[in-house]
């Protein structure tokens, strides 16, 4: 998660450097053995698995001057870490490079669980480096957990979907959430077509959480202007925010998402919060009005003297497995394999 500030509404390009084989479907043919009858729905995520994931994010990041960022050993470290799991997998995986606006080299790494129909995909993703300032372990080693997850038990259970689905574990969201740009802007509209969904994973080990669900028709902001009115915020201040998050790009298919997330967690008696703000503040952003958005993230937000912290520990050093509640990771795994098999069968 990247937030400038509350409202941050920057996004930033990302210049791209070398796209091998960036194209979505131009992965190998080979097939791989899969079990009938089963399918995305089925999957049983375990978070004592991610937290195992999570635990050799910190040992990386501590043996790499305590971080994992963009172009820094421990974020090499971090991709070769997942590469290495995802290998054993067996599933094609693609590696791609691209230069940030630091220019800094960072790397994508895709991979392909091929579908029945492999003309139309699932596209998710979660940003693995982190901030310099400390090991990014909600922020967001525990979406790439999850989703690294996602992909062993896929794998395990032999799950072909009825649609290819691609996970991507983008690099450089910290810094001007670059990868995920750089991805998104080589699609061709054809590409863009076949995508079904993107959906995001970002911060989702958050103790006590607030569930964000990605608004898809912009209502809350005017429940945000109503709040602001009553705090006496004047309308030349807040107009300007609200506009913008009120222009944000939006899909025909977002709604859709949108509506699944919210019967998910209300059949868990689970508060949510419909939510604009984050969509430009992580990989989302890249996607929103090119493709139909969701995401996960979760959220526990306090005053920290006059500075609204999003979560225990945001960017900071103490951003470590033991702010991680294993909780909330479950929770949004069933969340992430609810949404995935929906969008799988629609
Ligand atoms: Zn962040």
């Amino acid at each position: 998660m990247k937030f400038q500030s509350k409202f941050a509404m920057a996004i930033a390009l990302a210049s791209s450097l070398t796209l091998t084989g960036c194209s979505l479907f131009a992965m190998s043919t080979a097939t791989t053995l899969v079990s009938t009858g089963m399918t995305v729905g089925s999957l049983t995520l375990q978070s004592n698995r991610m937290m195992n994931h999570l635990n050799q994010f910190q040992n990386i990041a501590e043996s790499h001057q305590g971080n994992r960022a963009t172009g820094t050993k421990g974020g090499e470290a971090s991709a070769q870490y997942i590469l290495d799991h995802i290998k054993k997998t067996g599933y094609e995986v693609q590696i791609i490079a691209f230069e940030n606006r630091d220019k800094v080299i960072g790397q994508n790494i895709l991979v392909e669980i091929k579908g029945k129909d492999q003309d139309h995909a699932t596209l998710i993703g979660a940003h693995y480096d982190s901030v310099k300032m400390g090991p990014g372990i909600n922020d967001n080693a525990s979406g790439t957990a999850l989703l690294m997850d996602f992909i062993e038990e896929m794998s395990s259970k032999k799950i072909q979907p009825e649609h290819s689905i691609y996970v991507a574990f983008w690099d450089s969201e910290e810094q001007g959430i670059a990868g995920s740009q750089a991805y998104a802007e080589h699609l061709t509209e054809q590409q863009l077509k076949a995508i079904k969904a993107y959906i995001n994973v970002d911060m989702v080990g958050t103790k006590d959480p607030e569930i964000l669900i990605a608004d898809a028709d912009k209502s809350s902001v005017d429940e945000m202007e109503k709040q602001l009115q009553q705090r006496g915020m004047s309308e030349q201040d807040y107009k300007p925010l609200l506009d913008g998050l009120r222009k944000l790009p939006s899909h025909t298919g977002d709604q859709a998402l949108e509506d699944e997330l919210k019967t998910f967690f209300k059949s868990k008696n689970l508060k949510i919060k419909e939510d604009v703000s984050t969509l430009t503040a992580s990989d989302t952003a890249a996607f929103l009005g090119k493709v139909p958005v969701a995401s996960l993230i979760l959220f526990h937000e306090q005053m920290k003297g006059d500075v609204l912290e999003f979560a225990p520990c945001y960017h900071t050093i103490c951003d470590r497995v033991d702010t991680v509640d294993p909780k909330s990771m479950q929770l949004a795994a069933e969340a992430l394999v609810h949404l995935v098999d929906y969008v799988d069968h629609h």
